[in-house]
Formats: structure tokens, C-alpha cells, sequence
């Protein structure tokens, strides 16, 4: 099926077409660099800004299709989870083009969606799967048994995303938003050995309880103390190093979990997802580890692992393939939308 997909969940607006698993139209406007003086996501800009970027990222989508709305079978929009007032520029926009050309419409869910632009990259894959998402807003440990109609969640954050980690980490050292991209080029030049720092719900009770569960807010307050010690001390911060050593004891844990879900739940392949997942070092922890386990991993480029409207309308073509019935026009959006929730009633 040939299907446009919506996406407005936080700060990206993303058009997408795509031809079963061919991607034809790939459009995102960001607004990312208006969030940047407030260190972080603010959601009534990020609103604002989806309401100028919608049409033009749209018409960018049809240029790049060579054709438009009037000829796909079918619109897909996040419905949720994610911002209220962000969700809602994207579901408006794709009701009105249902209803002004009579097409079917799915509200769709944006992390089953990170998972299904994988396969617009290398075609079908087989399932089951375990799927590792981190983004600025979630950290989920995944099992697609079907990537339409039954996802699992194993387990999660407990409290912050692994995103927010980073970007929070980032401004620690005094590196600009989002912290990501500076903490894992800062870290080339640092020694991931040079501080100890933790690995939060990898041992003893704590792995018991949390089994596929992570935590980095001990992590922040450790890269905090250390920062405020040397500060104290009268030295300079070794920025480097600092990086490092805290992107490894993130990627670790994540990584280290992240197998062991598909060893332990007999599942012979790992995809990654989210805008982490352009990490250099999560990418060697997890190709290496994968290899000793006999895991198959795939990890989209980096434009289709941050958010977009390819990986929407991805995950639309799964819903229509299998002749799951259209949502309903008055689809309502979900700020907190469980990932057991593929396609909205
Ligand atoms: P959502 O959580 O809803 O998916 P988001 O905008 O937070 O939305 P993405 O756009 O997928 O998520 O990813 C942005 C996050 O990814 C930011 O926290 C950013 O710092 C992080 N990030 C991007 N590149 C890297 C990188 N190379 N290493 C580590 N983190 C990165
Ligand atoms: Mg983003
Ligand atoms: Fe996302």
C-alpha cells in the first residue's frame, strides 16, 4: 500500500510516503535550534513551530513523491505517546486531508513506529525481535512478536530517558543542547576508563527487581559530584574524559541488557531505534556483544532513527497490509499511549 504518514510528537514535524517497505518521501523540519536557550524541549514552541512547519514539510514530502495526497490509499499520524499539543498539529492536519479526500485514516504509535522505519532501510525482517528505543524522551526494552498487532514492553526508564542523560550530562560539562552529538565527539579524544562511574540496575537486588529496567539519574548526580569536586578542588573539568566515562557506563548497561533480553527471550535479533542510537560507542557495544550471542542487529541510519514522518507512514503500511479497520475521525491524541496500543480504535 502506498501511505502518507504524519509526525509531530515532539520537536520534529516529519512527512513521510512510502510504497510498502520502499521509502518514496522522507521530509522533517526541526525545531530544535528554538529549544536550544532553554536547554531542553519546550512544548508550547514546539506546538507553535509545527503549526508553521506542517504544510510546507508536506509539500516538500509531495515534491519529493512526484505526486500528492490524492493518490495514497491510506494516512497514518502519530496519535501519541508524546507532547499533548504537539500530537494534536499532526492528528488535526491528518484528519482534515482524510476527510477533504476521503481517506482512511490510523493513529499509530510512535514507538512501535521507531521500530518499523528499520525495515524501509532492509526490507522485512523476521519476526520476533527485540527492539531497544532511546530518544530524548524514552528508554524502552521491547519484544515484537508483530509489529501491527503485538508488542510487549519488557521494561524501561525508570527515570530519566537516556536522551535526556546526555543532554543533561552535556550541560554539566558546558557543551551546548541537545548533548547527544557533543558528548559522543568530546569522547573520541577522552580515556572511558578514567572515571568509575555507575551502572545503575546491573547488580545484586536491583537486577532482581529491574531486570529490564535502567536508571541514569544516579548516573547524572555521579557526573554532577565529580564536576562539583573538581570545581571545589580548584581544577579544571577533563571534558573528555568526563564524556567518555559517562557515555560508556550508559552504553554498557544498555547495551548489556539489551542482548541478554534476546538471549534470554531466544529471539536472534536486536533493532535499535531513537536519536541514541546514532551513538558511535552504543553501536560497537552492541555490534560486539551481538556477535558473541549470535544476535543479528539493525540500526537505521540516523535520519530515520530520530523522529520523522517515513517511520509513521512505515509503521501505516504494516496496519493496512494486515486489514486492520481505520481509526475513528475522532481520533484523540495520548500524551502517555502504552506501546500495547499499535493502532488507535
Ligand atoms: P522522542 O523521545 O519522542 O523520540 P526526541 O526528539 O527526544 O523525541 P530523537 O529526536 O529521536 O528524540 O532524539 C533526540 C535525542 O537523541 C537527544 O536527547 C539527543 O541528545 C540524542 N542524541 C542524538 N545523537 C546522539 C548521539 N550521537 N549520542 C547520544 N545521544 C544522541
Ligand atoms: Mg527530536
Ligand atoms: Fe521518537
Amino acid at each position: 500500500p502506498l501511505v502518507l504518514g504524519i509526525e509531530s510528537s515532539c520537536d520534529e514535524t516529519g512527512v513521510g510516503i512510502v510504497r510498502g517497505t520502499t521509502l518514496l518521501a522522507h521530509a522533517v523540519a526541526s525545531s530544535v535550534e528554538e529549544h536550544v536557550r532553554f536547554g531542553g524541549v519546550v512544548p508550547e514552541v514546539a506546538s507553535r513551530a509545527h503549526l508553521e512547519a506542517m504544510v510546507p514539510t508536506l509539500e516538500q514530502a509531495y515534491e519529493q513523491a512526484g505526486f500528492d495526497v490524492r493518490e495514497v490509499d491510506a494516512i497514518a499520524v502519530t496519535s501519541g505517546p508524546g507532547l499533548s499539543g504537539a500530537l494534536l498539529v499532526g492528528v488535526a492536519a491528518a484528519k482534515a486531508l482524510a476527510v477533504a479526500h476521503d481517506k482512511p485514516l490510523y493513529g499509530v504509535n510512535h514507538l512501535a513506529a521507531h521500530v518499523a522505519v528499520d525495515q524501509l532501510e532492509r526490507g522485512r525482517y523476521t519476526e520476533p525481535a527485540v527492539a531497544l528505543l532511546v530518544s530524548g524522551g524514552h528508554t524502552e526494552l521491547l519484544l515484537v512478536n508483530d509489529i501491527a498487532t503485538d508488542i510487549t514492553l519488557l521494561g524501561g526508564t525508570i527515570d530519566d530517558a537516556a536522551g535526556e542523560a546526555f543532554d543533561k550530562v552535556a550541560r554539566l560539562l558546558g557543551l551546548p543542547y541537545p548533548g547527544g552529538p557533543e558528548i559522543d565527539r568530546a569522547a573520541r579524544d577522552g580515556d572511558p576508563t578514567a572515571i568509575a562511574f555507575p551502572r545503575g540496575l546491573t547488580t545484586g537486588r536491583d537486577l532482581d527487581r529491574y531486570r529490564w529496567d535502567f536508571s541514569f539519574s544516579g548516573l547524572k548526580s555521579a557526573v554532577a559530584r565529580h564536576v562539583q569536586r573538581e570545581q571545589g578542588m580548584g581544577r579544571a573539568i577533563a571534558v573528555a574524559d568526563v564524556a567518555a566515562s559517562f557515555q560508556d557506563a550508559v552504553c554498557d548497561v544498555l547495551s548489556r541488557k539489551a542482548i541478554k533480553a534476546c538471549v534470554e527471550h531466544d529471539v536472534p535479533r536486536l533493532i535499535l531505534g531513537g536519536g541514541v542510537a546514532a551513538n558511535g560507542r552504543l553501536r560497537h557495544f552492541v555490534l560486539e556483544r551481538a556477535e558473541k550471542a549470535g544476535v543479528e542487529v539493525r540500526i537505521p541510519p540516523p535520519s530515520l532513527c530520530t523522529d520523522n514522518g517515513a517511520m509513521v507512514a512505515a509503521l501505516g503500511a504494516e496496519v493496512v497490509r494486515r486489514g486492520i479497520a481505520p481509526s475513528s475521525l475522532d481520533l484523540p491524541v495520548d500524551s502517555s499511549l502504552p506501546v500495547t496500543s499499535i493502532v488507535a480504535a
